[in-house]
């Protein structure tokens, strides 16, 4: 297993009391797999990827349990050195927000070369030939010309290009990709996504794609982990979650998604919202939402049931759902 999270806790301290924004989170990724980490917003699922990347150290987060082991080794005790040398050519992250996440007052060549020239002690001009075939790599048109370009002379969807040039310039086993298409307009989201995936299996990489959108993953993702409350909820590989899930959460999810093969149904949003992680529901804490909840429900906490040998489902209730 490239990365394997087990059991990880993680709180937030604030002047109100203590959010508990991970709470027992267990997931897996080898090479050349993709898994879709799913939820809506405050889930957990970002948190427990800064946790992964391990830029969660600015407080008052705290990681309470737990492992993360990459390659094998946790990476937990190391020390913020060793963490960082891992961080540029171990794994690599993408984020939602390239704006902000590219230094707007260096030019992209710039940018991308600083991973060579820090990482491998290369000259600048042969980072900078290097970034240019990066960028080539990620289909931005004209690159040798663009090269010397600022990051706000870019369209949305060049910039997350260059967002993704970056992550695989060391050439990382692990990518993780937080809402990687979620701010651009929807055709260009699935030429992003397309391209992601591409790089992915050419590359072998594990990717973690974090997603509060179902529809954007049915095609690139191997696995769904769906996240509530700082739980998985549900895990599976993704063409049985989509055809039966075994999940209430999951299936409101999947009913409130247009499809093509459920034309003319109606489409329903899951009602209420989601608790707040200072006050997480006892027992299963989707119960005040749930449609199908009962007694047993409002007192114990569901655990991961298996379903099958590759599908764990957090529901008293899975059987019912999944045959439903
Ligand atoms: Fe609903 Fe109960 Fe299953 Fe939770 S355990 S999802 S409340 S049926
Ligand atoms: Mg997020």
């Amino acid at each position: 297993m490239l990365l394997e999270v087990r059991d990880l806790h993680v709180e937030f301290r604030t002047r109100d009391g203590v959010a508990k924004a991970v709470n027992g989170v267990s997931y897996g990724v080898d090479a050349g797999e993709t898994l879709a980490v799913l939820g809506e917003s405050g889930s957990g699922k970002s948190v427990t990827a800064q946790a992964v990347m391990g830029i969660l150290d600015v407080p008052p987060g705290r990681i309470t349990h737990g492992e993360i082991l990459f390659q094998g080794r946790d990476l937990l005790p190391l020390k913020e050195e060793e963490r960082r040398r891992i961080r540029g050519a171990g794994m690599a992250m993408i984020f939602q927000d390239a704006l902000s996440a590219l230094n707007p007052v260096l030019c992209v060549g710039d940018q991308l070369g600083e991973m060579f020239v820090v990482h491998r002690g290369m000259s600048r001009k042969d980072a900078r030939a290097k970034a240019v075939e990066l960028m080539d790599r990620v289909r931005i048109p004209a690159a040798a010309q663009r090269v010397r370009d600022y990051p706000h002379q870019f369209s949305g969807g060049m910039r997350q290009r260059i967002m993704i040039a970056m992550a695989l310039a060391l050439e990382p086993a692990l990518i993780i990709a937080d809402e990687p298409t979620t701010a651009l307009d929807v055709t260009v989201q699935a030429q992003v996504m397309d391209l992601l995936a591409e790089l992915q299996r050419e590359l072998g990489m594990g990717l973690v794609l974090i997603t509060h959108d179902l529809g954007v993953v049915a095609d690139v993702a191997d696995r769904i982990a769906v996240m509530y409350a700082g739980r998985i909820v549900e895990s599976a590989p993704v063409h049985d979650l989509y055809k039966a899930p075994a999940h209430p959460y999951t299936r409101g999810l999947l009913d409130s998604i247009p499809r093509l093969d459920h034309k003319g149904r109606e489409l329903r949003a899951i009602k209420g919202l989601p608790p707040s992680l200072m006050h997480i529901p006892p027992g299963c804490a989707f119960h005040p939402r749930c449609p199908t909840a009962q007694d047993v429900c409002r007192t114990d906490v569901p655990p991961p049931y298996e379903v099958d040998e590759d599908r764990r489902s957090a529901c008293h209730f899975w059987r019912e759902c999944l045959h439903g």
